[in-house]
This record gives structure tokens, C-alpha cells and sequence, in this order.
């Protein structure tokens, strides 16, 4: 009778394969994630291990701030001055909507935009008062961008705000909460309602949005109807400014305190 020559089993092989990829892909996910810490081997410190203060091993974890040495004294940041751009829709171009009594587009916009970058000056942000087709807008960087606009007198009973980002972004979530900030604060502010039914093609492929770096998050505001809500935009415009201000600033301050 032969005997039989020990032969791995090829189950046995193929299972235990699968373990040590499984267990590879587990370590290579489970380390950076700082849910597996790493353990040098050499003792870290063996003199002061002796004075039992220390661990013999130091464990690092990549979720751990290395602490700095004695030498060098953490460093305070220095603050960042919010910066940000304000367009006044068609300045320097054309007349934007004009109604029928005369009203252009431009003055309202440029009388909100005025004050939005006069009173976030004071407030000791770095701003720049653009116009529609500005050079400045070329590769523009700042933490945020947004145009001012209103809609026209042509449809009477319509009233409402609203506000857009570029269609086209890869990864909006800055775009979308700024669009989010300023819609909240805007309304709250107007008491305006938000009117998501007519935002048009050229809010979202607004021709500002390709010129601009792609690092600025940017959006565009129709800040009423210049029939219905002419009361607000001309009258009240303060009020107005104010919305647009909350609105950068729930966007700008809460980025800058992450
Ligand atoms: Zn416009």
C-alpha cells in the first residue's frame, strides 16, 4: 500500500489567501483612518522609560496632533480677512430691465450692491465693487462672489426672490451653502418669498461663473420684481443690503471658525 503524499488542499489555500488580502485591505483602510494605531518597534524612549513615566511604547495615530517640542512654541494663526466681491448686475454694460416709467435694472442693483460693500468695509472685510463685464473678474479669488439683479416690470402680481449657483459645478457644496446662507438670511431679513419657479438658464450659466478661479464660490441674486417689490428695492433698500449681508456672513464667518 503507497502512501499518500501530503497534497495542500487547494481549498485550503485559496481560503487562506483570501484571508491575509482581506485582512491587507483592512490594515491599508483601518491605519490612516487612525482606527488601527501604529506601534514602533524600538522602545521610544528607554531613559525616561526607567523613571516609569512613560510608556515603553509610544502609540501614534494619525488622528493625533504630533505634540509640538519645547522649543517651538505653537504659533497663532494669523486671522484671515474675509474678502469678497460684489458685482452690481450690468454696470458699465447696459440698463438691465427697464419698466415702463423709466426704472433701470442698473440703479437698483448698483444702490443694494453700494451699500452691501459699504457696510461689510466697516465691517473690516476686504470687498471690490465690480461691474458686470469687470477685467478684475479674470481668474478672481475670493471667498465668495456674488452678483446683484432684479427682475423686471413685465409680469405684474409676480413677487419673490431668488438666488443661483453655476449649473455646471463639479463639486458645489460651497456654492450650495452659500445659496443656502443667503436665501435664509435674505428672507428673513425681506420677508420676501423664495421663488424657485423662474430661475432661468441665465442664472445658471451666468457668464461670470467661467471667468472667475474655480476656487470662488459664486452665485447670483434677483433681489425682487422691480413692479411688485419696487416698495422694498427702492424704498427700503437698507433692508435689502441687510439680507444680502447676513447672508455673506453666515457663509464667510462660519468657513473661517471650521
Ligand atoms: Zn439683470
Amino acid at each position: 500500500m503507497k502512501r499518500a503524499t501530503p497534497v495542500a488542499d487547494p481549498r485550503a489555500v485559496g481560503v487562506m489567501s483570501r484571508t491575509l488580502v482581506l485582512l491587507a485591505f483592512l490594515v491599508a483602510f483601518a491605519v490612516p483612518l487612525g482606527l488601527l494605531p501604529i506601534i514602533p518597534a524600538i522602545p521610544f524612549s528607554p531613559a525616561t522609560e526607567s523613571e516609569g513615566k512613560v510608556p515603553a511604547f509610544q502609540v501614534f495615530s494619525f488622528n493625533q496632533p504630533v505634540s509640538p517640542t519645547a522649543t517651538a512654541p505653537p504659533t497663532n494663526p494669523t486671522p484671515t480677512i474675509p474678502h469678497v466681491g460684489i458685482i452690481a448686475g450690468h454696470l458699465g454694460n447696459d440698463s438691465g430691465a427697464v419698466c415702463p416709467d423709466g426704472l433701470q435694472e442698473v440703479e437698483v442693483n448698483k444702490k443694494i450692491a453700494d451699500l452691501v460693500v459699504q457696510k461689510l468695509l466697516a465691517r473690516g472685510w476686504r470687498v471690490e465693487l465690480l461691474q458686470e463685464f469687470d477685467k478684475r473678474l479674470e481668474g478672481y479669488q475670493a471667498d465668495a462672489l456674488l452678483s446683484i439683479h432684479a427682475d423686471s416690470c413685465t409680469f405684474p402680481g409676480k413677487s419673490g426672490f431668488k438666488i443661483a449657483r453655476a449649473e455646471s459645478k463639479y463639486d458645489p457644496w460651497a456654492e450650495d451653502e452659500l445659496v443656502h446662507c443667503l436665501t435664509v438670511n435674505y428672507q428673513e431679513q425681506t420677508g420676501l418669498a423664495f421663488d424657485a419657479n423662474t430661475i432661468t438658464y441665465d442664472m445658471k450659466r451666468y457668464h461670470v461663473y467661467n471667468e472667475i478661479h474655480a476656487d470662488t464660490p459664486a452665485a447670483i441674486i434677483e433681489t425682487g420684481f422691480m413692479l411688485d417689490d419696487r416698495d422694498i428695492l427702492t424704498q427700503h433698500t437698507a433692508v435689502v443690503a441687510q439680507g444680502i449681508i447676513e447672508g455673506l456672513i453666515c457663509f464667510v464667518e462660519s468657513k473661517a471658525t471650521e
